[in-house]
């Protein structure tokens, strides 16, 4: 729970990531796009006063994994008055009884793991419905790991998937590709595997899509890894318990069991 004198923990946290992130991204190879990393504070399980607070320490962009905890949220009175600029980043597993409640969330800026071609069509028919005159953006979430438990689409349909999203869903923008991969991976036996690969597959994309490489963001990089991420070309890390501290799960939620995992 949030106690008084956290307040100064998350302003410290955040002053930290940032100067991480900063030099990471000064430690990329040339031929990277010089693209500035996005931080996207991951908030699940945590309160609305923590992300009024960490918003207070100039933070914008914040993510959260369950639809309904991410609709209370942004639709909180407090944080809707006095975080005017806040941007809503959706990166949990979307089921389809969920989408009309994801397109009503008030300031949602990206939905991250958009992962076939049904869940591509049905968000683009409920955002299309609601009538906005701006595209939602989306990114692809690829399975990088192939690992059976998580989510995202195999690497093999991406290419086929972003090409559906630009060709047949207009209420859609396409912006990037996105990943968990593997936990716990040693740096000291190489880069992460599964980063190489969401770049190689952004490199497939834009060579058969005929994109330029730095239209196509990468979201990949957490906690205990998003220096790394940055480093070898991520343009989005989600970093939460760096920032708000460890979560604690008292109760799964029904159905977001697995999730709840990660
Ligand atoms: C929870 C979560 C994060 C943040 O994890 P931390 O290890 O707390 O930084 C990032 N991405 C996704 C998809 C998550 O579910």
């Amino acid at each position: 729970m949030w106690k008084a004198g956290m307040a100064q923990d998350i302003g410290k946290a955040l002053i930290s990531v940032r100067e991480k992130v900063q030099h990471a991204a000064a430690r990329r190879a040339k031929s990277l796009p010089a693209v500035q990393p996005r931080l996207v504070a991951v908030s699940k399980t945590k309160p609305a006063e923590m992300v009024m607070e960490a918003y207070n320490h100039g933070q914008r962009y914040f993510g959260e994994n369950y639809v309904q905890e991410l609709l209370e949220k942004a639709s909180n009175a407090n944080i809707i008055s006095s975080c005017p600029e806040i941007k809503w980043h959706f990166i949990g597993h979307l089921q389809k009884h969920n989408i009309n409640k994801l397109v009503a969330v008030p300031n949602l800026h990206i939905l991250e793991t958009i992962d076939s071609v049904k869940l591509a069509d049905k968000v683009n028919a409920s955002w299309q419905k609601k009538g906005s005159i701006e595209k939602l953006k989306v990114m692809v979430q690829v399975n990088t790991s192939s690992e059976e438990s998580k989510h995202g689409l195999s690497k093999s349909d991406t290419v086929d998937l972003v090409k559906h999203i630009r060709e047949k869903c207009p209420g859609l923008e396409f912006v990037g590709l996105m990943t968990i991969g593997s936990f716990g991976h040693d740096l000291a036996q190489g880069p992460n595997p599964d980063f190489q690969l969401l770049l190689k597959q952004r490199e497939e994309v834009c060579e058969k899509l005929g994109l330029p490489i730095d239209a196509v963001e990468l979201s990949m990089g957490m906690s205990s890894d998003f220096e790394h991420a940055i480093e070898v070309g991520s343009t989005n890390v989600r970093v939460g318990s760096t920032i708000f501290g460890d979560r604690v799960y008292s109760k799964p939620a029904k159905g977001e069991a697995s999730a709840a995992s990660t």
